[in-house]
């Protein structure tokens, strides 16, 4: 079996402020540890499970969090931004048997997490694919559906875990806190650690087929702004209209084109 891992911070135990994701604050250093020590537990759970192949994008920031040699052996790490599109799962492709996201947060609009935000936060108010006000998970997810591959497994806020057991029920996840209001409730982070780690390893051993999530033969996207000047600005993008002063519409039957249009339109 191959694996895809793609990080984030935001959703790691423990993690509350900004300061904590910012690599140039001193409160960063504790939670770029968690968000390896995650990783690397996701990554020990696969190989209990029989995966022989794992590729971890570091998916955070500036996308040098993670430790390398703090990872088990043989795993290959995707580190800083090749400006494809695919951004937060650049290199995932039909060769993979399942991906996996860990540190993953609650989506902009939301008050699951007090980082709440999809992508880039002081850019998008929420963002709508189809019938769902979608969080970075699913942006990448739903990707994934597009190339065959399911997802096994999600660890990071209770708020997002709730949105995937409401699309999917059969995926795995891992709650490693609760946001609430500007706090969190979170387990302790070796628990988070333990539960990440038995938790990949019982998943990859289900029934990945009952794991993919929605495909569709064409994609409505509503994105709202902050602020006007930045729709104004993204209706321009081909495909884009404006129908709010804050709120651009798009439609596509290649979801390529979802990820190809938010990477232009979200600088
Ligand atoms: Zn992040």
């Amino acid at each position: 079996m191959k694996i895809y891992i793609s990080a984030d911070i935001e959703g790691v135990c423990g993690s509350t402020h900004w300061n904590e994701a910012d690599n140039n604050k001193t409160d960063y250093a504790e939670f770029k540890k968690q968000m390896t020590a995650e990783v690397a537990a996701a990554c020990k759970g696969a190989m209990a499970a029989g995966v022989k192949e794992i590729v971890v994008q570091d998916a955070h920031g500036t996308g040098r969090n993670i430790t390398a040699k703090e990872l088990p052996d043989g795993v290959k790490l995707i580190r800083g931004w090749s400006g494809h599109p695919n951004a937060m799962v650049q290199e995932l492709d039909n060769t993979f048997d399942a991906v996996i996201f860990i540190g993953y947060h609650s989506r902009a609009g939301s008050g699951a997490n007090p980082m709440a935000h999809t992508m880039r936060g002081s850019y998008v108010d929420y963002l709508k694919i189809n019938d769902y006000y979608a969080s970075e998970f699913l942006l990448h997810g739903m990707l994934a559906a597009t190339l065959g591959v399911p997802v096994a497994f999600l660890a990071g806020d209770e708020g997002l875990c709730d949105e995937v057991k409401s699309i999917n029920k059969n995926i795995t996840t891992v709650a490693v806190k609760k946001g609430v209001g500007d706090s969190t409730f979170n387990l302790h982070p070796k628990e988070a650690i333990e539960k990440i780690w038995q938790g990949v390893e019982n998943a990859l051993q289900s029934d990945l087929s009952k794991c993919h999530l929605p495909k569709y033969d064409e994609y409505s996207l509503e994105l709202r702004f902050k602020k006007q000047q930045l729709a104004f600005d993204a209706s321009f993008y081909p495909g884009c209209k404006l129908i709010e002063p804050q709120t651009i519409t798009f439609n596509t039957k290649d979801y390529f084109e979802v990820m190809r249009m938010m990477h232009f339109v979200i600088k």
